[in-house]
């Protein structure tokens, strides 16, 4: 068994994509797992990314669950460990990235880490312990109105403070701008200061790389997917920019988004507005009306009799319709309810013979993935920051998604609520053309 460099674990599945794309650019050779593999042999593989559906479960679950990961990532021979959350910090009050993290230190048996969402190729930007997003402060952001993990507060001091049992502390700009033992020096302050994690400023891609070197004997680090840049260095692995070629594409495209952020929204109506044909499940009709799937289901069949597709199955809303629709089913009944119709769409629709299939939403991707029965993905090339395009392989049949007949591959892209250009939805497919 060939042993891994880097051990990440990912609180979603858009957000390991996220992390193994940056990780494959940066010059690591990267797999993607569904969950926390079973019988896996891993060779040639510099860093794997167990990506787990944690961020908002139960702080118990979400603990035992990371732990079970790292205890797999260690067994694979793991040198630093990877704890991969959102680059908007998406948490509910009780967590999970300050449990996680601390449950995390403790089995590391470590004292001190970071911790830093920034992505400054997406807009996220950290200033003395604030969070932005593009110019706007985090609590100003759309993720106000996050359907699970709505953010009202940008002082990510605080919001870590309010989830984490340590003392929780900040490395300023100031300390990024003059260099690694200036960073070396505040750590040694700050541990002397009683502080076991530090919310890291990071204004751009430089910053990154100069904390990735800081970073470099930390037994476990915290962070959205923008640290990854920084850390192929200390393996003396460099970025490899030739192309990260996946298998030839076959089927229909479609898209099932679940996103109810405002960057989806744009993307629905952007595709629509193309004229590119568009199904909307209705949450109210799932709660009532058991043909509302099949409806879908018989629709996309119609559109793939005369066409390849793309089409588009959404339950995007807008912030109003949305607060509208929790309060008649509660959000997590109208969360539950739309992410099982996405997971049983993205099966029909497979049967099908869609081949390229993109999912649009954190949670909703993480469904569809568990549903199709992927268990890991090999990472291709980018569509836009945050999200690659990649090869999907089942649990049952490596190399393989059972499609009809015969057996083939999936391609899938797996997009974060705000993450993608406007256009994503009609352009994304240029990418893996054959
Ligand atoms: P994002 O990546 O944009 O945060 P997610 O898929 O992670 O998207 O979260 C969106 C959540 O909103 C999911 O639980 C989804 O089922 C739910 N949802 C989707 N559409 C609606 C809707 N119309 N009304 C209420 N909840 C919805």
């Amino acid at each position: 068994m060939d042993k891994i460099l880097l051990g990440c674990i990912a609180d979603d599945f858009t957000g390991g994509t996220d992390l193994a794309n940056n990780l494959v650019r940066s010059g690591m050779r990267t797999v993607q797992t569904v969950g926390v593999p079973k019988n896996f042999e891993l060779s040639g593989v510099d860093a794997v990314v167990v990506a787990l559906k944690s961020r908002t479960i139960e702080p118990k679950d979400a603990i035992s669950q990371s732990l079970e990961a790292l205890k797999w990532l260690k067994s694979q021979g793991a040198k630093q460990i990877y704890f991969k959350y959102c680059s908007t910090f998406d948490s509910t009050a009780k967590g999970n990235i300050g449990p996680v993290t601390e449950a995390l230190m403790k089995e590391l048996g470590t004292d001190f880490t970071v911790v830093t969402p920034a992505f400054p190729d997406n807009g996220r930007t950290i200033f003395k312990g604030h969070l932005f997003v593009g110019d706007l402060l985090l609590s100003d952001s759309s993720m106000r109105h996050h359907p699970l993990t709505p953010m009202t507060e940008s002082n990510l001091v605080k919001v870590m403070q309010s989830q984490y049992p340590g003392k929780v502390g900040l490395i300023d700009y100031k300390v990024i701008q003059k260099g690694e033992s200036a960073i070396s020096s505040k750590v040694q302050a700050l541990k002397e200061d009683g502080v076991s994690a530090a919310v890291v400023d990071s204004l751009s891609n430089e910053d990154l790389m100069v904390l990735g070197r800081a970073v470099k004997d930390l037994a476990l680090v915290t962070a959205g997917s923008g640290l990854a840049i920084g850390l192929a260095q200390n393996f003396g692995l460099e970025p490899n920019e030739s192309t990260i070629k996946l298998p030839s594409v076959v089927g229909f495209k479609a898209i099932l988004s679940g996103s109810c952020s405002e960057m989806t929204l744009k993307q629905v109506n952007h595709f629509q507005k193309l004229g590119f044909p568009c199904f909307q499940i209705d949450p109210i009709k799932l709660s009532t009306n058991s043909d509302h799937i099949d409806e879908a289901i018989k629709w996309a069949r119609d559109q793939f009799s005369s066409s390849s597709g793309p089409i588009l199955i959404y339950s995007t809303s807008n912030p109003q319709q949305v607060a509208s629709i929790q309060n008649k089913l509660s959000v997590q009944v109208a969360g539950e309810m739309v992410e099982n119709a996405m997971a049983q769409l993205a099966k029909e629709l497979v049967t099908l013979g869609v081949g390229q299939l993109l999912v649009a939403g954190g949670e909703t991707s993480g469904k569809c993935v568990q549903s199709l029965n992927i268990s890991h993905l090999q990472i291709g090339p980018q569509i836009d920051p945050g999200v690659p395009w990649c090869y999907a392989y089942t649990k049952h049949v490596e190399g393989s998604v059972t499609r009809g007949e015969p057996l083939v591959g999936l391609h899938v892209a797996l997009k974060s609520g705000n993450f993608g250009s406007e256009d994503f939805f009609s352009s994304a497919w240029k990418l893996i053309e054959n």
